[in-house]
């Protein structure tokens, strides 16, 4: 078994999905990989494809000149499972890592996690089964064939007619079959995030199905200002309030702020992760831990942080990890997390899940496609496809 061809190209992505709101900055992007081996099944080559989450921009340089190029120089035993039959993804992550210094974990960390999840696609392609059962078996546990909860992400201002148009979101996250949805709020004026918060309420009707992300819009002294505001609503969680390294702040508003906190998503390795858990002022069993896999070097570092977190205390029913797409589903199924995210109509063709699957009473399941499933999601293995075609 060998890697034969590895392709990487930027492409554009949307935050939202209503084309009359100003994305406000410069257009989105994110790293499509293939990842080419020379191992048949049903008579075509197998072929890992990954992206590099939602959010944090492509990462062409360093995937073509750094991180591609030393997987496709790799020596086949040092990327293979021990019967030679697949990849072992693993194995593969040190040969991505190799020489690479502690600390600098800005950008080369998504990187890393975008050809990781081709890794794991690939090789659980290899193996003809789901990625979730895939991983499961690997990490030594029971596949889990549960349903999973996940929620509707987004609510995102909306330039005009705000409120009104927020309840249609809302709406109509409810007729797709969720029970639970995260709005935004943050970076406008306070009485503007209660006002939205009052119209999801207004159809979600209880406190415990709404959470709220303020993408780390507030300082110390505005984060306790709008806690104190939102502290009656008694929302589900109140998600990356300030700086993500700002682990005093954080610490200074969960004292004070009693309905949970989410935080992790904009963390990056073990090591912020470990800083997290000492100076954050989280609390165990009731915050909820928002890390996405492909922004923390991968699979095989994210499965470090649960561990990290466990040690302190914390229960993998209490990560929901960030994304809103079939790898994060199937992540959260293989390790028996809380739930995820789930980003319907945001960030497409990339959020979401299989197209065949409902979302019912706020539970779906992943696809049993080998792999991750893309091949489920029509829009999105298209796309794929076009790295692949000649
Ligand atoms: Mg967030």
């Amino acid at each position: 078994m060998r890697i034969i061809d590895i392709r990487e190209r930027s492409a554009p992505i949307s935050r939202y999905s209503d084309p009359s709101i100003a994305p406000g900055g410069p257009a989105l992007t994110t790293s499509i990989v293939a990842l080419v081996t020379d191992v048949r099944r049903n008579g075509e080559l197998v072929v890992g494809y990954g992206f590099s989450s939602i959010g944090r921009f492509a990462q062409g340089g360093l995937i073509r000149e750094r991180f591609a190029p030393r997987l496709l120089a790799a020596r086949d035993q040092d990327l293979m499972a021990g019967d030679g039959a697949t990849i072992d993804p693993f194995r593969a992550w040190n040969c991505l890592m190799a020489g690479e210094k502690p600390g600098g974990h800005g950008e080369r960390c998504v990187a890393v996690g975008t050809l990781d999840m081709a890794l794991w696609d690939a090789a659980a392609k290899i193996a003809e089964k789901p990625l979730y059962r895939f991983l499961a078996e690997t990490t030594g546990k029971q596949a889990e064939a549960a349903a999973i909860p996940v929620y509707a992400g987004g609510g995102y201002h909306f330039s005009e007619n705000d409120a009104r148009r927020l309840k249609d979101e809302i709406r109509r996250f409810l007729d797709q079959g969720f029970t639970h949805a995260k709005i935004k709020v943050g970076g406008r004026p306070l009485a503007q995030d209660l006002r939205r918060i009052e119209s999801a309420l207004s159809l979600l009707s209880d406190g415990r199905r709404l959470a709220v992300d303020a993408m780390n819009a507030f300082c110390g002294d505005t984060g306790s200002a709008a806690a104190k505001r939102l502290a009656p609503y008694r929302l589900r969680w109140f998600e990356d309030i300030c700086d993500p390294l700002d682990y005093e702040t954080q610490a200074e508003i969960a004292q004070c702020y009693e309905p949970p906190i989410a935080a992790g998503e904009a963390l990056f390795s073990l090591a912020d992760a470990r800083n997290l858990a000492r100076y954050g002022g989280l609390r165990p069993g009731h915050d909820v831990l928002v890390f996405d896999p492909v922004h923390c070097y991968g699979l095989p570092e994210y499965l470090k942080i649960v561990d990290l977190m466990e040690a302190h205390g914390w229960s993998r029913r209490d990560f929901q990890p960030h994304g809103g797409h079939l790898f994060s589903l199937h992540v959260a199924a293989a390790l028996g997390l809380g739930g995820c995210e789930a980003n319907p109509h945001n960030f497409q063709p990339f959020g979401g899940f299989a197209d065949d699957i409902p979302v019912e009473n706020g539970q779906t399941r992943p696809p049993e496609a080998p792999g991750i499933g893309f091949e489920t999601r029509d829009a999105l293995i298209d796309l794929f496809r076009t790295l692949v075609r000649d």
